[in-house]
């Protein structure tokens, strides 16, 4: 697969990801908007819509935190060339931090020195997958660092079960407040190990908030929560009412008899993600967004 070729496509996808959200996303915050009964909820909700839609238009961030740069790649098994795929990535991100511009995001945790085009040591990050087949979706995932900040790792007992994994995801929201720019989404978790369900946490706020869980017992718990963190009032912006949130979406990992790990991914309205196949004759396919 031709190198530049992946790197022209993820600068698109990052412009894309954050100038313009996913539908889902959009038809989220409308129907928040719509419904929500708490005058000072409302006038946040319009404050983002208007924002999400000058940013649309003028096709400038939707928000000054352009998050740190986050891929998913799925690589069909027959792809060529896979290893050079990661330097594509590197190329674009540096790229996009000029072009669109990215707020350079990426600072040595010891020197304190930003390096100034969102890479670094293991930025952006890249979360890999094999698939079958011979083409390669790409998705890009820029994660503020407001929501960031409040995600939460619980080492529960077993004995605590699902009864504590629900208290323990809305404690994380309760004390997170207002800091990650609510109506959120949430990526839950459990099972695994401690590093193994904060990544099924995170990825599952890939799972756009219209597409249901294949698992009918998971939709149930996901409702449950979706209600409960919408009954704490936080509201839009954390200034009251009843869109705490968009939606939860929830996963899992088989786990160790003595271990029961919960994990929450906290995503903030600005929920930017992008994805595209490629195709090994060079087609892409804008799976996300319209092609710009
Ligand atoms: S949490 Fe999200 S919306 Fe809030 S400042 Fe950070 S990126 Fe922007």
């Amino acid at each position: 697969m031709d190198e530049k070729a992946i790197e022209d496509v993820a600068v698109k996808l990052l412009r894309m990801a954050v100038t313009e959200l996913p539908k889902d996303v959009k038809k989220a915050l409308q129907r928040a908007h719509h419904e929500e009964k708490s005058e000072a909820g409302k006038t946040q909700l319009t404050a983002i819509l208007d924002n999400v839609e000058l940013a649309e238009k003028t096709r400038t961030p939707m928000c000054q935190d352009t998050g740190v740069i986050i891929f998913y790649v799925k690589a069909g098994a027959k792809v060529k060339n896979l290893d050079t795929i990661e330097d594509a990535l590197c190329r674009a991100t540096r790229r996009a931090t000029k072009e669109i511009p990215l707020r350079p995001n990426a600072v040595d945790p010891f020197t304190q020195k930003n390096s100034g085009d969102n890479t670094g040591r293991f930025l952006p990050f890249i979360n890999w997958e094999i698939t079958s087949g011979d083409s390669l979706e790409l998705t890009v995932f820029p994660k503020g660092g407001g929501s960031e900040n409040v995600c939460a790792l619980g080492m529960l007992r077993p004995g605590d079960g699902v009864k504590g994994l629900k208290r323990f995801v809305v404690d994380t929201l309760i004390k997170a407040g207002a800091k990650p720019c609510p109506p959120n989404i949430l990526g839950v978790a459990v099972g695994g190990g401690a590093d193994i369900t904060m990544k099924l946490a995170k990825r599952a706020l890939l799972r756009p908030l219209d597409k249901p869980n294949p698992d009918p017992e998971l939709t149930k718990l996901e409702k449950e929560l979706y209600e409960a963190a919408n009954m704490t009032g936080i509201g839009p912006m954390g200034l009251g009412g009843k869109f705490t949130v968009l939606g939860v979406n929830v996963d899992y990992a088989h786990r160790h008899p003595a271990s029961y790990p919960v994990a929450v991914a906290v995503q903030c309205w600005a929920a930017r993600r992008a994805s595209a196949r490629i195709h090994p004759d060079g087609q892409v396919e804008y799976l996300t967004h319209e092609a710009m």
